[in-house]
Formats: C-alpha cells, structure tokens, sequence
C-alpha cells in the first residue's frame, strides 16, 4: 500500500466573520460565531504542527482573515516557520497601514475577490458600500508592494454578462493570475441556487471570453477556469480528494476534509483543540471515512476515473442525492444526473432576489 503522503496545504478559516454578505459564501449556513473561534496560540501551535508535518502551503482564509487582529502574527509564525503563505481576502479591510506588517512578517502572496466590474452591482452582490473601490485600491496596493497578486471573479446568472470586462480589470490591475470561478453550490449558493445558476447560453458566453483571453494574455497572465458542475459531464476532483492533499481547520478548530464537510450529518470532525494535526489526517475516522476508492459505490469502483476525480463531491452528494456515500450528480453516470437538469431548469428566472450571508440569518425555505 502507498504510504500517506502529508497535506500539501492548509486552509486556516480564521473567522466566520465578514463585512461582506455574498450571495454565494461557501461557508456554512450556521456561522461559527466569535467568542468560539481559535485563540492566537492555538492557531500558532496548528502552524508549527503543520509545518512538522510536511504542509508546504498555508492559505489563511474565511470569512475575512483580516478581520481577525492577530494575522500578522500568525503570518509571521507561519513564515519562521518555513510555509508558502496566501491570504484570500476580500480586500476592504486591506489598507496601507496593514500592508507594510504583512510584508515585514513575510507574506508571500494574497488573492483578492471582486464581485463584479460596476461598483453599484459589485456593492449590491457583497452587500458593502464602498466596497468596490476599497478593492480596487487594495489590488494596486499589492502590486505596488511587488507581491504576487490574483484577482478572483466569481459567475453567477447575474454578473455572467460582464466576463470581458472582468478580465480587462484583472490584466488592468496587473494581476499574475485571473481566477474565473463558476460559483460553486454549497452553503449560502446553495440556498440561493435559482438566483445565481446561469443558462446554457451564459456558460457558452463565459467560457468562449475566458478561451479568447487565455489565448491573448498566454505567458503573461494565467487564467483559471472553474467551471459549474451542473453543465459538466463529469465531476471535478473535490478538493483533490477527501483527505488526499487539504486539511481545512474551522474557526472553532474543527478539521475537515473540505469546506462544506460539516453539511454531513452524522459524522463528528476532530478538533485541533483535543488532536494533533498528525493524528487527524492519519487516524481519524472523519478523514479516513471517503479516502481513497474503497468507500466508493459499485460506478465509480469500476471507472477508470476513480483516480483522477475520487468520485467527486460528498458534500454534493449529499446534496442532491441524499447521500454522501454515493456518485457525484455531477457526473452523468449517477443515477441522480437528471437532478441536476431539474435545476437548470429551475433557475430561469433572473428577477429572484439574493438572500444575503448573515450570522444568524438562517432560511426560511431551502434552495
Ligand atoms: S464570499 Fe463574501 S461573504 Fe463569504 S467570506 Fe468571502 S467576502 Fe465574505
Ligand atoms: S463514475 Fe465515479 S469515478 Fe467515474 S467519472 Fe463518474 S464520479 Fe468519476
């Protein structure tokens, strides 16, 4: 048997909190609130650990990270201790007397989200005023330090017809790296699915912009394409496989295999206030429960992409078939495939309003 290979990267979800109230946030719909989040010594002993353990990439994720007033200690600690460190951020909080300390504590690159290319609907998507502007100031912030940068976009329905100018403000900015991500159908874009799917004819639209652009701006941007599961044909290998190359730690300090993880009932994720790190990818049962291809049902065991996709998402799975433990939707050798020809069609009507990502907001209907 293979041995174990160690996480290649670390997700630290400092917070749940945001000033920003995305449509479709991936973080869960019961935010983890504050007075439970990791302390500063916890979040430091998860970095040396990961470090011990192999992790080469520590992402420092949320929520908003800056939101927390600790990040530039964790960036140093991370740093002395020998990670590759990203900040995903939203930018709005990243203001020149934040910049200087993130470099002296060593970041090494930071990605920032955009909403959208017009202020009046980039604000209305991220439920922030100003935010847009703060963003942009923020991007240029970065390139004037000489810190790598990536501008992420997400599509949905609602800014799909903007695609082209997306990535006009991604070369504008000066970006190394354009991120063009289909929203992803989890937590919040989940509950707001109808709103924010777009049409076949949107999709066609997006990946032709993105196709023209990769070919122009080729060696000199790369240009990242994420595309919606709900088009495809086969599924995408969810986070590179369960408990194959990520380690997500909650704010609370719970570890999960992938963002979503905890939409799954039944299953207790361990804590990095009760486990160390190492035990957690090697031992415990959360992260051994779909690794690998033995937990797989009959389709995917006898695929010849059981490797390359790990059967997709389980968190998807979960979603829309009512089953973790079975095929991705996605893929249309699943006997539930039709449920995601229901949705698109579903999804048609682009006046529906957006329920915004809000502690405590939790729905009255599901999506
Ligand atoms: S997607 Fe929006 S609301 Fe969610 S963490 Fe990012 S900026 Fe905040
Ligand atoms: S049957 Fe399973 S392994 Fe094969 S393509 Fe579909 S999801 Fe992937």
């Amino acid at each position: 048997m293979t041995p174990l290979a160690p996480p290649m990267a670390l997700i630290a979800e400092l917070t749940h909190r945001c000033p920003l109230q995305c449509s479709y946030c991936s973080n869960p719909l019961h935010l983890d609130a504050a007075r439970n989040e990791l302390q500063t010594r916890d979040w430091k002993n998860v970095l040396t650990e990961a470090a011990r353990l192999g992790v080469l990439q520590i992402h420092f994720s949320g929520g908003e990270p800056m939101a927390r007033p600790d990040l530039v200690e964790l960036v140093a600690h991370a740093s002395a201790s020998g990670l590759y460190i990203n900040l995903i951020t939203s930018g709005v909080l990243l203001t020149d007397a934040m910049m200087s300390p993130l470099l002296s504590a060593g970041i090494d690159h930071i990605q920032v989200s955009f909403q959208d290319t017009q202020e009046t609907s980039a604000d209305r998507f991220g439920g922030y005023h100003c935010g847009h502007a703060k963003k942009l100031e923020a991007a240029r912030r970065i390139r004037e330090s000489g810190l790598p940068l990536t501008a992420n976009f997400v599509i949905h329905k609602q800014n799909a017809a903007r695609i082209r100018e997306m990535l006009a403000l991604g070369e504008e900015l000066g970006a190394q790296r354009i991120e063009i991500a289909h929203t992803q159908y989890y937590g919040w874009a989940l509950l707001n699915r109808k709103a924010l799917l777009p049409s076949r004819a949107q999709l066609a639209l997006v990946t032709e912009a993105v196709i023209d652009a990769q070919a122009r701006l080729s060696g000199r941007i790369t240009i990242d394409y994420v595309v919606p599961d709900y088009y495809a044909e086969r599924p995408k290998a969810c986070m590179g496989g369960w408990g194959n190359r990520f380690i997500v730690i909650a704010p609370s300090g719970k570890a999960l295999p992938c963002h979503a993880a905890e939409s799954i009932p039944g299953m207790v994720f361990p804590s990095v206030r009760d486990t160390t790190l190492g035990e957690i990818w090697t031992a415990s049962d959360a992260f051994r429960k779909y690794r690998g291809t033995g937990w797989m049902p009959v389709t995917c065991r006898n695929c010849d992409r059981r490797e390359i996709d790990w059967g997709g998402c389980r968190c998807q799975a979960l979603a829309l078939a009512g089953d973790a433990g079975a095929t991705d939707p996605a893929c249309s050798l699943s006997p539930h495939h039709h449920v995601m020809h229901e949705a698109i069609a579903a999804a048609t009507d682009a006046a529906l309003d957006l329920i915004p990502r809000r502690p405590g907001l939790l729905p009255a209907q599901g999506a």
